[in-house]
């Protein structure tokens, strides 16, 4: 496990590329924290390192969107809405969590996900100002 301490958006988009570049199809990146930790600007800069060009925002009113990647497709999946809703439509990640694309969740708690390889645990923290600590996990 690291834990990182980074002063900027930017800092935040530079350590998740650093990640994004271990990563391979069919991975899945669990990134945690509070609203404004940065989880949305951690997944941008790892879009971004794998090769996304659209703009990588929150998704809001869906539960996620799909962009392709340089070398694969790449899912980005919100479960913010999903949190305290008892029943979950089956099939609901299907569209996102393929074998052939890597996929970053923001709000993994709130939600159970499919059997899907894990490949790393990101939380985020605030930590005074712009400033946020950054713990990165990775399960393989
Ligand atoms: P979340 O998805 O966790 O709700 P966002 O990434 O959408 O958070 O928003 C984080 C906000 O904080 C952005 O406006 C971003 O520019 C700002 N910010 C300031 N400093 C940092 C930092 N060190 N790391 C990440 N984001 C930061
Ligand atoms: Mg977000």
């Amino acid at each position: 496990m690291s834990t990182r301490r980074t002063e900027s958006a930017a800092e935040t988009e530079r350590l998740a590329a650093e990640l994004a570049r271990e990563l391979e199809p069919g991975d899945v990146v669990l990134v945690s924290g509070e609203l404004g930790a940065g989880k949305t600007t951690f997944v941008r800069g790892a879009c971004r390192a794998l090769g996304v060009r659209e703009p990588v925002v929150s998704p809001t009113f869906t539960l996620g969107r799909r962009y392709e990647g340089e070398r694969c497709p790449v899912s980005h999946l919100d479960l913010y809405r999903l949190a305290g809703s008892p029943d979950e439509e089956p099939g609901l990640f299907d569209e996102y969590l393929t074998p052939d694309a890597i996929a970053f969740v923001e709000w993994p708690e709130a939600a159970e996900l499919p059997p899907v390889r894990v490949a790393a645990r990101v939380v985020l923290r605030h930590a005074g100002g712009d400033a946020r600590e950054v713990e990165v996990q990775r399960e393989r």
